[in-house]
């Protein structure tokens, strides 16, 4: 199957109640471990690629281009979204440019207003080429100058103007956090979430969903959480089997220093926790 936009996808999770994972790849081997995953269990896949990664690899067209072509060259047959994980407004209209299926513009430390019309222009790009659109209010709390901020909760009236743009699905936030969450973390923010979710019929976005205890997250999408984006996990995951191997001694035996060999249990480790994540988000088979 080619890839495709979110739309019927995401639209389906919000009624469904359950949602889909959105997972950013680094690299071949991110790549086809998140694709691995989803095709062994037959669910749709959101795969992602931040500003920092596409830079990395060598820029979206190159990104895109591995995600077809791993794609062909597995035969997998599920549905796979191509997304843009908080653009910024170049960044958002160069992948609507190159042919990204989704894109986010996120908007979020713009003053108000101003997102509210780039977000609306943005959408106006991407819809007449069939790409879906994610928009962010509120604020994904992170790591700034060594300490873990909770972010800005997302403002109801603010998320209902931005929904209002046409955009398929919304980023709020919810006391959520990118990367490793403090141990004096006070959770997510249920009520806020319902209020947004009762005033908004668009699919919802949780960021930073790495790191967030299983009931929270399955909590949130019985609120109205469509899309989950998980990062961190993966990462962690491929260190930690990477770190295993070498600790064992292994790339000192044989051919155990091929790259082939040295990066499979990493690997490996990203598609497993892809698969966990797939079944605490609810994501039902394709028929
Ligand atoms: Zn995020």
């Amino acid at each position: 199957m080619s890839i495709v936009n979110g739309k019927g996808i995401f639209d389906a999770a919000r009624s469904g109640h359950y949602a889909v994972g959105a997972f950013n790849t680094n690299n071949l081997e991110w790549t086809r471990a998140i694709l691995a995953a989803a095709q062994e269990t037959n669910t749709p896949i959101l795969i992602q690629t931040s500003m920092g990664a596409a830079k990395y690899m060598g820029g979206y067209e190159l990104c895109l281009n591995l995600v077809q072509q791993t794609v062909k060259s597995m035969g997998i047959t599920v549905p796979v979204i191509m997304h843009l994980d908080h653009g910024n407004y170049e960044a958002a209209k160069e992948c609507i440019e190159v042919g990204y299926t989704s894109v986010m513009f996120d908007g979020h430390d713009l003053p108000f207003e101003e997102n509210l019309e780039k977000t609306k222009e943005i959408v106006a790009l991407a819809h007449a080429k069939n790409i879906t659109v994610e928009a962010e209010v509120g604020s994904i709390g992170g790591e700034e100058d060594g300490i873990i901020g909770e972010g800005e909760l997302a403002d109801v009236e603010e998320a209902k103007k931005i929904a209002a743009t046409g955009v398929d699905y919304l980023a709020c936030g919810i006391g959520n956090i990118h990367g490793k969450y403090p141990a004096n973390w006070k959770g997510l923010h249920f009520d806020r979430l319902k209020e947004l979710a009762a005033e908004i019929a668009t699919p919802l976005v949780l960021h930073g969903g790495s790191g967030i205890p299983k009931e929270q997250i399955q909590k949130a999408i019985s609120l109205g959480v469509s899309k989950v984006n998980v990062n961190t996990e993966c990462q962690l995951a491929f260190a930690d089997a990477t770190r295993k191997y070498i600790e064992a001694g292994k790339d000192l035996e044989g051919k155990g220093y091929d790259p082939r060999k040295l990066l499979a249990p990493g690997t490996q480790a990203i598609t497993d926790i892809v698969k966990e994540r797939i079944d605490w988000f609810g994501t039902p088979e394709v028929k």
